[in-house]
């Protein structure tokens, strides 16, 4: 389908699943990241061991390749600025990676493009952290998010703090703040939100935008739990978070796909959250629910090729996150059980990512339904999520 050798820095689930997208289009790619990693079980190319943060792996991956993507946005950017320099292109713009991966920066960001976008009140904290943060709740109550500005992933980088008192103890959850080797921190008001919501917006080369059905993401303990698509809320306000995703995608550069996390209030209004740009956990849907998935999509933009439909293909879908239960052989397991009652009903498919070993909390695979009705879909779910494998008699 295209000539050109697409670099991934990352070989996680992500990249595993554009992986699969990319040999069904037979278009080469080449994996950076640890031997074996999930995304190299699956082809037998010539991949690269080494670290997405390590300049000298990054090089050579460009060396090799014909084009630059990233599957996660916590890679070294300076380096691939000077690969985009060398004339190998990256996608999205390494600039853009590098003020989406400092969480405070790409809120900054957004607002000095467009000071209307709706964000929930945000500072950083600077001089003395506890000093900062005992400010910030004067100003915005309790509880408040405290957030590290860089590495964060499913909420490892967010502490909730419920009073002054918590202060001292929150930074020091975080890593204590620069002074202590930890990251930066900031601070958001705390969002009531009833309801979380995502849009993956895909951006081609060619200016084109298209984004997919706004979907619900169930969280909890900071991880995204389920994703239920399209999301069950009103017609107008699944089309504002659409509109609003899409003009947040816009404001930075670069080709690819993003997904974009919005709170959604009583009142239908919409808070932005954040921004990853890279195929996101919310739009693992699109690969039996859309006529084409997020990972294809993103390709199609990386390669130049045209977008294709971002449209259901099914009136309804679920997705279940398959996240460790607990460490080991025996938590693999019971966290492997809902795959396996999965097995007998219609319409759903399981992804097992191939991870080296089983960690509390660690996302191991997913499970994702398709059918007629979401009532139907929903009465899966709860058999999928309670119910033990029956043992054999
Ligand atoms: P991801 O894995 O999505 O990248 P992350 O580590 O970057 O996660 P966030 O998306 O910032 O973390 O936050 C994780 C979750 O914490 C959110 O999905 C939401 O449930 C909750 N949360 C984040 N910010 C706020 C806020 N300001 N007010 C209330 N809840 C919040
Ligand atoms: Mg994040
Ligand atoms: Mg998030």
């Amino acid at each position: 389908m295209d000539s050109k050798k697409i670099g991934i820095l990352g070989g996680g689930q992500l990249g595993r699943m554009m992986n699969e997208a990319a040999a069904r289009l037979n278009i080469q790619t080449i994996i950076l990241d640890q031997e074996n990693a999930p995304a190299k079980q699956i082809s037998n190319q010539k991949h690269i061991n080494g670290s997405f943060a390590d300049p000298e792996s990054i090089k050579l991956l460009a060396k090799e390749s014909d084009i630059l993507t990233v599957e996660i946005e916590h890679v070294d950017t300076k380096t691939l600025q000077s690969v985009v320099e060398s004339g190998v292109p990256v996608h999205p713009d390494p600039t853009t990676i590098r003020t989406i991966q400092d969480k405070y920066q790409q809120k900054q960001f957004l607002l000095a493009q467009d000071p209307s976008i709706p964000i929930s009140p945000f500072r950083e904290l600077t001089g003395n952290l506890e000093q900062d943060l005992k400010k910030a709740g004067q100003e915005y109550g309790y509880p408040l998010m405290l957030k590290s500005k860089t590495l964060a992933y499913d909420g490892r980088g967010n502490k909730v703090v419920k009073s002054e008192a918590e202060a001292a103890e929150a930074i020091k959850a975080l890593g204590g703040g620069p002074a202590n080797n930890g990251p930066g921190l900031y601070v958001e008001k705390f969002v009531k939100f009833v309801k979380e919501l995502a849009v993956m917006v895909a951006k081609s080369s060619d200016g084109t935008i298209a984004s997919y059905p706004c979907v619900e993401t169930v969280q909890k303990d900071n991880i995204c739990h389920l994703v239920i698509a399209p999301a069950q809320i009103d017609g107008l306000v699944r089309e504002k978070a659409q509109v609003i995703a899409e003009s947040i995608a816009k404001a930075f550069s670069g080709v690819g796909i993003y997904g974009v996390e919005l709170f959604m209030l009583e009142d239908g209004d919409l808070t932005f959250n954040e921004i990853a740009p890279r195929p996101h956990n919310s739009g693992h849907y699109t690969i039996e629910a859309c006529h084409t998935s997020q990972f294809e999509q993103h390709l199609r933009c990386v390669a130049g090729l045209p977008l294709a439909s971002t449209a259901m293909k099914v009136p309804a879908s679920i997705m279940i996150n398959i996240i460790g239960k607990g460490d080991g052989d025996e938590g693999l397991k019971e966290t492997l059980e809902p795959c396996k009652n999965s097995l007998s009903i219609p319409g759903a498919t399981v992804h097992l990512y191939g991870k080296s070993g089983c960690k509390k909390g660690r996302k191991m695979g997913h499970i994702t339904l398709v059918g007629e009705s979401m009532s139907e879909l929903l009465s899966h779910t709860k058999h999928l999520m309670n119910t033990p494998v029956p043992k054999p008699a």
